[in-house]
């Protein structure tokens, strides 16, 4: 029997509601089995671990993300496999930010929420966790990677944006198809997953949040970009750009942008675009951008751009080296 470890940190997904009051309070996750008898027929034991105090998604930051890396870490040896429960809002941050953070990862990490409480009756909560936990605990496929299962797919975590509040197809993965879909069988589509790892697991718990995003739009001031792009300790900013990586030519947004590179600022061109990639020197509007030595994302999703600007300048001093990294894909990240 496959050991499992499901690692609830919060979100709508863990909510119940109170029989007498109506009003929605956490689950207690040691009771999943009670909750969800079913998922006893899986070949797999569960084991919960609750973060308390537990989070709204909307709070994650740094410090939970290394919380998180330890629990697999001390973990990792006695699990086959692990499940995490979060809110859906910044899933996609978490998913890429443990994509970098779990170098050789030689285990499911199943990542997966829901858009209505688990205590409701047409909660897709109920399907999400059955489908996480089958998959992280399959016996015929183990999936090296930080995945997101939600509704019938299981995405490459650092791929997927959620891009819909309301329906129960909340992720979205423009760049890179899903791992495995979820249908009368799980159809996994095993040469997209990542190579098993050869060498042992390295956790890394150093992350550099001096960063900011900065997403442009037609009437963009001056003063605005110079004001983000002065502020004390800031080393890189992920800039939101148009389609494959367009941005005004006016010479303040050019000089702005050339001044903070001289001030040793990286500037990381991602896309404002739901699938595609940047390509600089493609049209005319972005061919300063790559002469003042703006680094090209590639089709990196914003939300992995921010993991990765973190993990990198976390981790790693040298610039050049940073640079290398930014552009390489670490986790299966960006298409090279
Ligand atoms: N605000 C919630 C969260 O992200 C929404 C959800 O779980 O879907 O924690």
């Amino acid at each position: 029997m496959k050991q499992i470890l499901v690692i609830y940190t919060g979100g709508t997904i863990g909510m119940v509601k109170d029989a007498k009051t109506g009003s929605l309070h956490p689950f207690d996750m040691s009771r999943i089995y009670e909750a969800l008898p079913v998922l006893r027929e899986l070949p797999c034991v569960l084991d919960s671990y609750r973060f308390d105090p537990i989070i709204d998604s909307s709070n994650m930051k740094p410090e939970y993300w290394v919380k998180l890396a330890c629990i697999i870490e001390e973990n990792y040896e006695k699990y086959d496999g692990f499940v995490v429960l979060h809110g859906t809002d910044t899933m996609s941050y978490t998913a890429s930010m443990l994509s970098f953070m779990l170098e050789n990862l030689g285990k499911p990490v199943v990542l997966t929420g829901s858009q209505l409480p688990l205590g409701m009756i047409r909660t897709d909560g109920r399907e999400n966790i059955i489908g996480a936990v089958e998959i992280a605990s399959s016996e015929t496929v183990i999936i090296p990677e930080v995945c997101i299962f939600f509704e019938d797919k299981l995405y490459r975590g650092n791929r997927t944006t959620k891009i819909n509040s309301e329906y129960f197809e909340a992720f979205y993965s423009g760049n890179y198809p899903s791992l495995a879909k979820v249908g009368i069988n799980i159809s996994y589509k095993k040469h997209l997953f990542a190579d098993m790892p050869s060498n042992k697991l390295k956790v890394y718990k150093k992350l550099d949040d001096n960063i900011v995003i900065v997403k442009i739009f037609p009437g963009l001031k001056e003063e605005y970009l110079k004001s983000i792009l002065s502020m004390n300790g800031l080393k890189a900013v992920v800039l939101e750009t148009f389609g494959s990586g367009n941005a005004p030519t006016e010479d303040w947004f050019i000089n702005c942008l050339r001044d903070a590179i001289d001030r040793g600022i990286i500037i990381y061109n991602v896309t404002q675009c739901k699938a595609g990639a940047v390509v600089m020197g493609h049209y005319e509007t972005s061919t300063m951008l790559a002469q003042i030595g703006i680094v090209g994302g590639y089709d990196i999703t914003t939300e992995s751009a921010v993991a990765k600007l973190m993990f990198v300048l976390g981790n790693y001093e040298d610039k050049e080296e940073i640079y290398r990294m930014l552009n390489t894909s670490l986790r299966g990240e960006i298409t090279v």
